[in-house]
């Protein structure tokens, strides 16, 4: 039985030297929505694909502030996060007929975080059926669309959503 895991881009991910900087603070302030797969700015966070997705859609919710520490996150932006995860679940039912999802932060390296240094939640969309979820599990095979194809599908949904 052969449980490896099939999900390439998580060897990039782990094969890639660690680049100079936050990415969530630079991604953050860069303009290029496309380019950076940003699909929402919120006042206290923003939203952005995954670019080392568990499934097709999986997206991230990041606070702007860099921290790890989830007491440092104001109750304005805790109120804002649940407001994103809200309506980011909302589109994703609607453009990828999402049926569950994970929801939630891995918190310190031993609670698994890819980048612990600056908090971010994931939502990773669920369909009855798929085979699993993160990589511990193992067994994944995960199909996955292009990122940018996904950020095309679902930018127009979250353009639509004002503020919280
Ligand atoms: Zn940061």
């Amino acid at each position: 039985m052969n449980n490896k895991l099939w999900a390439p881009w998580r060897m990039d991910y782990i094969q890639t030297p660690k680049q100079e900087g936050c990415i969530f603070c630079i991604k953050s302030e860069l303009k290029n929505e496309k380019e950076n797969l940003v699909l929402y700015r919120g006042q206290e966070s923003y939203v952005l694909m995954n670019l080392y997705p568990y499934s097709n859609c999986h997206i991230l919710i990041a606070p702007y502030a860099h921290t790890a520490d989830t007491n440092e996150i104001r109750n304005t932006g805790n109120k804002e996060i649940m407001w994103l995860a809200n309506k980011s679940m909302n589109i994703l039912r609607k453009t990828t007929g999402a049926e569950g999802f994970n929801f939630g932060a891995n918190i310190g390296k031993a609670g698994g975080a890819g980048i612990e240094e600056h908090l971010h939640y994931h939502i990773v969309p669920r369909w009855t059926g798929d085979t699993n979820f993160m990589p511990v599990v193992g067994n994944t095979k995960v199909m996955v669309q292009g990122l940018t194809d996904s950020w095309e599908k679902l930018r127009p949904h979250f353009d639509t959503l004002g503020k919280a």
